[in-house]
């Protein structure tokens, strides 16, 4: 089953043509990683899967991108839907500057919980669920800030995990990190996929055969590639 579906996208920022007639069918409870060469749009794809690219000013799309069936640029699929099913990572860990706790209860609190014990609960379940519940398990008050990079980024994750979405997209979630912390990162999403479906931007090839099953090569904007993971890496 796909969970996106991509049909002749196009978008431009401006007069710069950054995505050229994408199609790109992008399966559930897969790890589907997007790799290619700096500037060729893969960051910019992954924005336009929640919308987040329509911030940018004078950016201009075509074409269709349906999340589960329905296109997400109708205008009667709201972005803060959309945004309630799509978790995000980024590439430098950012958490709130607050205490670890308050940042995996932000997203549920938004969502209007306010009960300690469920809000306990979710923020122990997202931290499980991220692979550091067991080590910040009695640091929950201090500021995430006091940790790692590495468990920074994993604490992102939980953040991502505790508005229970479907999917969650990540660009270059490991670039700014040690190998050691990368490593982990890379056996979390494969843990993730059970659960999640998971689109992963990467100029790392090494890490796209590693870790994903399915891998879309963009160069210039177009998809110049896609297939199983295993075909893309035994192909010469
Ligand atoms: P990648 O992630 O593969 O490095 P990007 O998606 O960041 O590539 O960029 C694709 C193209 O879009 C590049 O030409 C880049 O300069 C341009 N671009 C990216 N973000 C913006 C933006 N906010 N405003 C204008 N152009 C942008
Ligand atoms: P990344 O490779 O992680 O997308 P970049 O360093 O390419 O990061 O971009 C950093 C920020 O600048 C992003 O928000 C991106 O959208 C924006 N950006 C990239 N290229 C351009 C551009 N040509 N014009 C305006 N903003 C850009």
């Amino acid at each position: 089953n796909s969970v996106y579906e991509t049909r002749q996208l196009n978008l431009w920022y401006g007069a710069n043509h950054a995505l050229k007639n994408i199609e790109l069918d992008i399966k559930e409870n897969e790890v589907t990683a997007i790799i290619g060469p700096s500037g060729c749009g893969k960051s910019t794809y992954l924005k336009t899967l929640n919308r987040m690219v329509e911030l940018v000013p004078s950016v201009k799309t075509s074409g269709q991108i349906l999340y589960r069936g329905r296109n997400i640029f109708d205008g009667d699929y709201g972005v803060e839907e959309l945004r309630t099913r799509v978790g995000m990572v980024f590439q430098k860990p950012n958490p709130f500057p607050k205490s670890i706790y308050d940042n995996i209860a932000y997203g549920p609190r938004i969502h209007g919980i306010k009960n300690k014990k469920i809000l306990d609960e979710i923020v122990e379940k997202s931290l499980r669920g991220a692979a550091i519940w067991d080590e910040v398990k009695d640091r929950l008050t201090e500021n995430a800030y006091s940790i790692s990079g590495g468990q920074q980024q994993r604490i992102c994750i939980a953040r991502a995990l505790a508005i229970e979405p479907d999917v969650i997209l990540m660009d270059e979630p490991t670039s700014a990190l040690d190998p050691i912390s990368t490593l982990k990162i890379e056996e979390l999403v494969q843990e993730l996929k059970k659960d999640y479906s998971i689109i992963i931007v990467t100029h790392n090839m090494q890490q796209a055969a590693r870790i994903s099953d399915r891998t879309a090569f963009f160069l210039n904007g177009e998809v110049i590639e896609y297939d199983k993971t295993d075909t893309i890496f035994s192909n010469p």
